[in-house]
């Protein structure tokens, strides 16, 4: 079996082993300070002999060591070599959610059943169906508090007779190789992970935010240098933000609010003169009917554009029928419509057309639309509907 350096000194960075196991994928060492993935930790990456180790695993009670590219043949020793900012991150989470599991539970008695370690933050859920914004600030004061004590962590092996010594926060289904976790008089746990001695090394606790699941809390959270990254992360966009709405921080948030507001009301400006334009164009239109049909062609107009505006042509005139048709990107739409008093069906009219154009369309005797293909021009497919009308 491997000895595990990382058990015996987490601060290991550097080590020599032999080589006591040698397949196409991966190796096996007398000894490893390479921490293998397991109870909610990544496993380490790092080199050995300059080789990439891409993956750390345990598989049969063996640390398998996978790496980049094989080994010479017959290696039999290496030189290992940790990823060093990684590692210290990792225990920096895992030790803070040691610390922040423990808060939670002293002071709201909310029990962590999961724990999950991610690339850009950490997260546990709490056994409980609500917490207050107000627990929230408390917790996180609590838990950066035991880190400013910079109080021990100390890891012991027990036997199953010598746990019945210890409170564990959580009970443990582990009977033999029992390794504890302990900051005194604050948190009890059976873990496997690797941690710092202090709890100093964690440096900072900060709740990014919660997230209400079926029937627990997922608090998400970070630890260590990675507070710093996300500050630096939310400044950035808080300098942008100071430059682009052209006001200081406090005022930032109405400065928001005014520009959404002015965006709306524009919004409904132009609705309204869009409205009042298509009466006139309808008017306009209108005045140029022959024999109480009205005809135009346009470019880039949208379908509900064109069916205002023939609803509101044959609105005023209830004798009319109007056909509308558009270009827009190699694509006819038409549609047409008509007056109240005008026995046509307009949804006729359309079906006869659109075989011209290989298009598809809809709607009912009053009015009928559809699109196709720019197979003619605006003025043939217009042409083609009067046609059909006479
Ligand atoms: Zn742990």
């Amino acid at each position: 079996m491997t000895k595990k350096l990382y058990y015996e000194n987490p601060y290991i960075q550097t080590f020599s082993a032999r080589v006591i196991k040698q397949d196409q994928d991966y190796v096996v060492l007398s000894e490893t300070a390479f921490y293998p993935t397991g109870g909610g930790q990544p496993h380490d990456t790092g080199t050995l002999n300059g080789i990439d180790v891409t993956n750390v695993e345990t598989v049969d009670r063996e640390i398998r060591h996978y790496l980049a590219q094989s080994l010479p043949e017959n290696t039999e020793v290496v030189e290992g070599n940790i990823d060093w900012e990684r590692r210290l991150d990792h225990m920096q989470q895992h030790a803070g959610q040691h610390i922040l599991s423990a808060a939670f539970e002293s002071l709201f008695g909310f029990q962590t059943i999961s724990f999950h370690l991610g690339k850009e933050s950490a997260t546990i859920d709490l056994d409980t169906t609500a917490v207050t914004p107000e627990q929230l600030r408390e917790t996180e004061k609590f838990a950066n508090q035991i880190i400013l004590e910079n109080r021990s962590i100390d890891t012991i092996w027990v036997t199953l007779e010598e746990l019945a010594q210890y409170k564990l926060r959580k009970a443990t289904t582990l009977k033999e190789d029992i390794r504890l976790v302990i900051i005194p008089d604050f948190d009890y746990n059976a873990c496997g992970g690797t941690h710092p001695k202090e709890t100093g090394q964690v440096r900072l606790i900060k709740i990014l935010q919660i997230e209400k699941q079926k029937r627990q809390i997922r608090v998400e959270f970070i630890c260590g240098e990675r507070v710093l990254t996300h500050l630096h992360r939310k400044q950035e966009v808080l300098f942008n933000l100071i430059s682009i709405l052209n006001a200081p921080e406090e005022k930032l948030v109405d400065a928001a609010k005014t520009v959404l507001e002015n965006g709306k009301s524009s919004e409904k400006q132009i609705a309204n003169l869009k409205d009042s334009l298509i009466h006139y164009e309808a008017k306009e239109l209108l005045s140029n009917a022959e024999k109480h049909v009205v005809t135009a062609t346009f470019q880039s107009r949208s379908i509900q554009e064109l069916q205002k505006l023939a609803k509101t042509v044959v609105g005023g005139s209830p004798e009319t029928i109007c056909i509308l048709v558009s270009e827009n990107e190699h694509k006819l739409q038409i549609v047409a419509a008509k007056g109240d008093i005008v026995e046509r069906s307009m949804k006729e009219l359309v079906t006869n057309v659109l075989p011209y154009i290989n298009g598809k369309g809809g709607g009912n005797e009053k009015m009928a639309q559809g699109g196709g293909e720019n197979t003619l021009s605006s003025e043939r497919l217009i042409e083609k509907a009067l046609f059909y009308i006479r």
